[in-house]
């Protein structure tokens, strides 16, 4: 299907046109024409990238009445960025049809300013959930006249906490309208949201749910924890033309690595919560227009950033569930393009890969952290490349080559590249000369494997099941009843069968069976006791955790137990 086969007014077929749209994309395919001919809901789940915008966009464009002075469409998204890109894009979008106004209205600016722009009669307001409520309550957003609801980015909007405000905002609306959910994952609370809020919907699912992008590879390089940023910054040194969001979980994190990786001479900068507005606009200019390489980015503060050619994502942690991979991962490889997600993960984080693996369907490629020459050949490369592109202005330096000549009279051809080579490689060379090998031996853990050794066997763990170390126990009033909400809140309606409960003084051991312990691991890492987050892991020994402290596995393969897993 083409979009002249869509009913779409000739102003938008120009504009798109203009943006480079030549064919539509399968969630437009799916969404346009069912927009523009149904009265029903949608829940429509893509890939980011996938230019959902237009899909929502340019069917509601189209019907919008410009003679009618109400608001006819609020858009939801949950951060200030996307709301100024899409109501960018809509402005693109409409950039021919006379007397269309967008206006977007988000936190962290003037109200003033958006209260002005709302009475100049936009027919549609792209909002984030807070600052529309506030308008709202302030009686300046009225939405009596409201045809089509969307929500855009409905996952994200949840897990930044807008719940409340969607459902306030729910409640001002007419009865009678239509309502988009758009998300790139479905979850439970997206199914329950859909069910509250919609009737009779549609669910529309491009290529499978919750998978990454096909054009995306991923890999995963274990190193020591303590090694993580040595090892993205060979990562990053041998990928020479790199342009890649860095992603850390925490605010703390993000700057650390940022202000590392500038120490270190890279063009790097980070974004996150703790900037103003005003330095988040200047850190994201900077990157759009490449004057960065590498931008460190917490989670929430990427949303939003309209870059989609990233060579590499790189996981410098990988995100607490498995949504956010998907979205950090969808950053790169986007029109046609090949694209890496990379993730630097410890020996204990095999779990979480797998984890992911099973989620997205696809697996992840075990590469070694490049080792000192392999980046150094990588940089000569570089140097030698620039060093043949470089543009000559013979102009200048016309004049001093007589000079020049004559000083390197005394050096042949074959001497005089090495000189030059030598000039800015040395600064690798001598970085790397020493370079210890950062990858762990220990490749692949084997989690949930009974050792073949029958003594290892003894006083292990039932057969099919796995053992969980939790980091809490009866003086944190842990009891068995307890864990086992624990474990069932964090897995949601997921039932897994749970055997041994062991409530042990400081910490507990729980058995769960052995095909789920590495989700169990991963939904216990979301739960929090009395405000501080537990630590649960896969159990090394019955007695643990004191012994694990002097369990020395750094350095060349260790007496390494396989159970350890
Ligand atoms: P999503 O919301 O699914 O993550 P976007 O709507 O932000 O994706 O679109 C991603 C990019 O793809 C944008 O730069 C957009 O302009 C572009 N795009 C969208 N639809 C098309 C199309 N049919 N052809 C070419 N580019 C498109
Ligand atoms: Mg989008």
């Amino acid at each position: 299907m083409n979009f002249n086969d869509m009913d779409l007014r000739p102003e938008i077929l120009k504009a798109i046109s203009l943006m480079g749209f030549e064919k539509p994309t399968d969630v437009q395919v799916k969404t346009i024409p069912y927009i523009l001919e149904n009265n029903k809901d949608l829940v429509a789940l893509a890939q980011t990238g996938t230019g959902k915008t237009a899909a929502f966009g340019l069917p509601i464009i189209n019907q919008v009445q410009l003679e009618n002075d109400q608001i006819q469409s609020l858009i939801l998204c949950p951060t200030r960025e996307l709301c100024m890109q899409i109501a960018r894009d809509f402005q693109s979008f409409s950039k021919y049809i006379e007397g269309f106004k967008v206006v977007p209205v988000y936190g962290g600016t003037s109200i003033d300013n958006q209260i002005r722009s709302i009475k100049k009669r936009p027919q549609i307001i792209v909002g984030t959930p807070g600052r529309s409520l506030d308008l709202i309550k302030r009686k300046v957003l009225k939405l009596g006249s409201v045809k089509w609801f969307v929500l855009d980015e409905a996952d994200e909007m949840l897990n930044m906490g807008f719940k409340e405000d969607l459902d306030a905002i729910f409640q001002e609306m007419p009865k009678i309208k239509h309502t988009f959910l758009f998300s790139a994952t479905m979850s439970q609370e997206i199914a329950r949201m859909g069910k509250l809020y919609m009737q009779d919907t549609e669910e529309i699912s491009v290529g499978k749910k919750n998978s990454g992008s096909d054009n995306v590879e991923h890999y995963y390089y274990m190193t020591h924890a303590r090694d993580r940023y040595l090892g993205l910054k060979r990562i990053v040194d041998v990928n020479t033309d790199i342009y890649s969001i860095v992603f850390c979980r925490t605010r703390r994190e993000t700057q650390e690595v940022a202000e590392k990786l500038v120490a270190d001479g890279y063009d790097a900068d980070s974004l996150h919560g703790d900037l103003s507005q005003a330095q988040r606009d200047y850190v994201m200019n900077k990157f759009r227009r490449r004057h960065l390489q590498i931008l460190v980015a917490t989670d929430v503060a990427a949303r939003g950033l309209d870059v989609n050619d990233l060579t590499h994502v790189i996981n410098f942690s990988l995100p607490d569930d498995i949504e956010s991979y998907t979205h950090r991962s969808g950053r790169t490889g986007r029109a046609g393009k090949k694209g890496i997600s990379m993730a630097i993960i410890n020996m204990r984080e095999m779990h979480r890969v797998r984890a992911i693996e099973r989620s997205i369907n696809k697996k992840f490629t075990s590469k070694m952290i490049p080792n000192g020459k392999e980046i150094c050949e990588a940089q000569l490369f570089k140097l030698i490349d620039k060093i043949k592109n470089i543009e000559i202005n013979h102009e200048q330096i016309d004049q001093y080559l007589p000079m020049i000549f004559e000083k390197f009279e005394n050096l042949d051809r074959e001497e005089l590249i090495k000189h030059l080579v030598s000039m800015e490689f040395n600064r690798f060379l001598d970085y790397y000369k020493n370079a210890k090998d950062l990858n762990t031996t220990v490749r692949e853990s084997r989690p949930y494997e009974q050792g073949s050794n029958p003594r290892a066997r003894q006083g292990m763990t039932r057969q099919g099941f796995s053992r969980i170390f939790v980091n809490k126990g009866e003086v944190d009033n842990m009891n068995p009843g307890y864990l086992m909400g624990m474990i069932n809140d964090a897995m949601g309606s997921k039932r897994i069968k749970v055997g041994k409960i062991d409530i042990k003084d400081k910490f507990s051991f729980v058995e769960v069976e052995s095909e789920s312990v590495g989700e169990v691991i991963d939904g216990l890492a979301t739960v929090k006791v009395a405000g501080a987050p537990i630590k649960a892991e896969i159990s090394r020994s019955s007695t643990a955790p004191a012994n694990r402290k002097n369990n020395n596995y750094r350095g060349k393969r260790p007496s390494y137990d396989r159970k350890r897993y």
